[in-house]
């Protein structure tokens, strides 16, 4: 699918001019700037629900947030918004395909399009069991007991395959639901770069394994007060291209980063008293995320396009900050000092290039979010194809926590001691996110591809890095991936980028000359 598709090019009809849009669209962007404000009162709610909220404010939290999901769905299915999409049509056809208003349009009816299949109270439902779910997560995680959670997750399969059921014309059950967080990505597709990226990460990750005692990471192991990381994840981040007035850095169980304006990013991060770089990743992590939703250009704000294209480019983003940059040396001869100096009991003997290494370890583990970059899309891998099954129907819940056991056995070679260590460390099926697991693979992928393109146009870019310099590393990714929102799904702004198709190989490439600088594999 090429991003030349659409009306580019066609004659003008309609008698409309590009530089004047007509009264309809004026009305459509206020139509869209409610929808949105809906959407960012509903994130600002769950923002406050995973940071803030006592435990008892569960039930009356799934009731607003179902309130607000039944507001917005409305909105988005009301005849109003298919009268001026329709009136609109016109207009739109006269207009270049990646112009502001004629992607407005067409991500508004395909929006309003996919919306309008599913019943209101359904997208309600879903919500309210959503919510629900994610506190009996929580309490399921704390007793390590899938049983706690497996009612609860049983309603939510059930309201997913009801939801599936609307979009009777999908080739599989899986597909509407990737659609969700991926759009336009095929079932097909996935199964090419999942399957690329399995035949090259596991005899690379394997290898690698068997070399994992050359690297020794004991430093970064030891006791290191929460308080503590937290005064060095602002240091670091007051130093990274963001304002200060622009974000909040916060703690949940679960990292994450939203925004409810390109002006208001929030960060949530998580400290292991005794694992540095647990915390160190996550905040790079998110602040990857949170950079590109600041990034979208002021004129998309409060519409269809006012935020990132799909979950995929919003993780490649966060891959590259975490890790292309993040464990990267030339980042390291900035930060380190200032590592060495928050913790001097621990790293006042380690030198800079060990450090380096250490946060490079490689080393196969049990936790998704603490997996080093080379076994990461193993644990990916293995979630996206237990949801692809239970999807199916090929694999039922009850057995789910013995099949997750099995597929780490069979790509990590590691035993699962507990359901908190296994099928209940992350927040995703609990909150009904099936079909979001592959994104993080596609991230990383696209990060491949995105980072060889912005290495090639900033050749100077370690030095830039080493002197604490992100200003032109973020104008490169502000001018060529955030400032378009969601104007392009993740294909068509990586055949703008490199004029192909989203390919493993540029990902491969760079874990294959990480190997060999690390590990020596050639
Ligand atoms: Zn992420």
């Amino acid at each position: 699918m090429g991003w030349r598709r659409g009306r580019k090019g066609k004659s003008r009809q309609g008698g409309y001019r590009a530089a004047i849009p007509p009264a309809a669209y004026i009305e459509l962007r206020s139509h869209l700037a409610q929808i949105d404000d809906l959407g960012r009162a509903r994130a600002v709610l769950s923002w406050d629900e995973r940071t803030m909220m006592p435990p008892g404010g569960a039930p009356g939290r799934a009731e607003q947030l179902a309130t607000l999901s039944g507001l917005l769905h409305e909105r988005l299915v009301s005849d109003d918004l298919a009268r001026l999409l329709d009136q609109l049509r016109p207009y739109e056809e006269t207009l270049p395909y990646d112009s502001d208003e004629a992607s407005m349009i067409r991500i508004t009816r395909r929006e309003h399009q996919r919306a309008q299949r599913v019943p209101s109270e359904l997208k309600v439902e879903m919500a309210r069991a959503g919510s629900i779910a994610e506190h009996a997560w929580k309490e399921a995680r704390k007793q390590s007991d899938f049983e706690v959670l497996l009612p609860h997750l049983g309603k939510i399969v059930e309201l997913k395959r009801r939801y599936v059921e609307c979009f009777d014309d999908a080739g599989h059950p899986y597909e509407p639901l990737l659609d969700d967080f991926e759009p336009g990505m095929t079932l097909v597709e996935t199964e090419r770069l999942i399957g690329a990226l399995k035949t090259s990460i596991v005899p690379l990750a394997t290898a690698i394994a068997e070399r994992a005692d050359t690297v020794d990471d004991s430093c970064l192991h030891g006791r290191f007060p929460a308080a503590t990381q937290r005064s060095l994840a602002i240091s670091m981040l007051c130093d990274l291209p963001i304002e200060a007035d622009f974000f909040r850095l916060d703690e949940s169980a679960h990292p994450f980063a939203t925004s409810f304006s390109n002006t208001d990013v929030r960060i949530a991060t998580r400290y292991s008293e005794d694992y540095l770089a647990g915390s160190l990743f996550s905040t790079l992590h998110e602040f990857g995320h949170a950079l590109y939703d600041s990034g979208v250009s002021a004129a998309l704000e409060r519409s269809a396009l006012g935020r990132p294209a799909s979950l995929g480019v919003h993780e490649s983003q966060s891959r590259i900050w975490e890790n292309f940059i993040g464990r990267s040396l030339p980042f390291w001869q900035h930060f380190y000092p200032r590592v060495q100096d928050t913790f001097p009991d621990h790293f006042g003997g380690v030198d800079l290039e060990h450090f380096h290494r250490a946060v490079n370890k490689v080393q196969r583990s049990l936790i998704r979010t603490e997996a080093d970059e080379f076994t990461y899309n193993l644990h990916v891998i293995l979630r996206y194809e237990l949801e692809r099954e239970i999807l199916e129907g090929s694999l039922t819940l009850v057995d789910l926590p013995e099949a997750w056991k099995a597929r780490v056995k069979s790509y990590l070679d590691l035993d699962v001691p507990s359901d908190s260590q296994g099928v209940l460390q992350d927040v995703h099926w609990a909150e009904g996110a099936f079909g979001y697991f592959p994104t993080y693979s596609f991230g990383n992928i696209i990060a491949g591809q995105i980072w060889e393109v912005l290495r090639r146009s900033l050749v100077d870019l370690d030095d830039q890095i080493a002197r604490g310099d992100f200003s032109q590393l973020r104008e490169w990714l502000r001018e060529h991936v955030h400032r378009h929102g969601r104007k392009f799904t993740s294909a068509e702004m990586i055949q703008r980028l490199v004029g192909g198709p989203i390919d493993v190989d540029p990902y491969i490439r760079y874990l294959r000359a990480k190997a060999e600088e690390l590990y020596g594999l050639s």
